[in-house]
């Protein structure tokens, strides 16, 4: 069954690595849905899991076990196009480091999805420009990564995180390598972004105060997942 308010639903999902003798149970059965719209924080100490279920929800890793759907899809049973696809048009990411290419300008980085899709080059450079201005960076649009701060840098992934409007964007720690001024200004953005998009956020940080600020949270521990931040 499918519900049009639910964009995206983690069912029971384990992921267990094995390494030569070790086997590793780093998720134990994560439940999660993440309605429309929604900006949804997840906390947890470093190695409790949570890029492992960014990578899975984001269809760049599989699941040992349970399923994510998106929009009653499951993401994992798509064809390797087909989940190319649902990353290029439906889904955006956010890395900690911005992962920008180096031999590309701003508005060039921006454009990359569109170019990917197909889009013609005028018209991508045209919606890159207008994503750039949304995040704050009219200023940048020629600039080379390496001309650019850490926080200008993260502006331009989110730009380009949401170029093609994408129903659900996955940011992993967006913000772990700025410092607090830019983290915050970072965060604001996203809250202004909501006026804009109807793009669920969905964060990894370790900043309480900011997760905080999100419409729900939760925490990653020992490989399962909590509502809120405390216990
Ligand atoms: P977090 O993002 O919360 O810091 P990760 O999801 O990166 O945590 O990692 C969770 C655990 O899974 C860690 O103990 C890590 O060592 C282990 N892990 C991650 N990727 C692999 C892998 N490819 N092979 C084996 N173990 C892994
Ligand atoms: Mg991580």
């Amino acid at each position: 069954m499918t519900n049009s308010k639910i964009i995206m639903q983690c069912d029971n999902l384990t992921k267990t690595y094995i390494d030569g003798e070790n086997k590793v149970s780093v998720l134990k059965g994560v439940n999660l849905t993440i309605n429309s719209a929604e900006h949804v924080a997840i906390v947890g100490s470093s190695g409790s899991g949570k890029s492992t279920l960014l990578h899975i929800m984001g269809a760049l890793d599989f699941p040992t076990s349970g399923q994510v759907t998106y929009q009653g899809t499951n993401i994992h049973k798509l064809s390797t196009n087909q989940q190319a696809e649902f990353r290029n048009q439906s889904l955006g990411f956010v890395y900690q480091f911005h992962h920008l290419l180096a031999e590309f300008s701003a508005v060039e980085n921006v454009a990359m999805p569109l170019l990917i899709a197909g889009e013609k080059r005028s018209q991508a450079l045209k919606k890159a420009q207008d994503m750039l201005e949304l995040v704050g960076l009219s200023h940048r649009l020629k600039h080379f990564p390496s001309a650019l701060s850490g926080g200008e840098r993260q502006r331009v992934a989110i730009a380009r995180a949401i170029v093609n409007k994408p129903k659900i964007v996955l940011a992993d720690e967006p913000t772990g390598n700025l410092d607090a001024e830019n983290a915050q200004s970072i965060f604001k953005l996203i809250d202004e972004l909501k006026a804009n998009l109807s793009t669920s956020f969905v964060f990894v940080t370790h900043d309480l105060a900011l997760a905080a600020r999100m419409d729900k949270q939760y925490r990653l521990i020992k490989g399962e997942i909590a509502q809120g931040l405390t216990q």
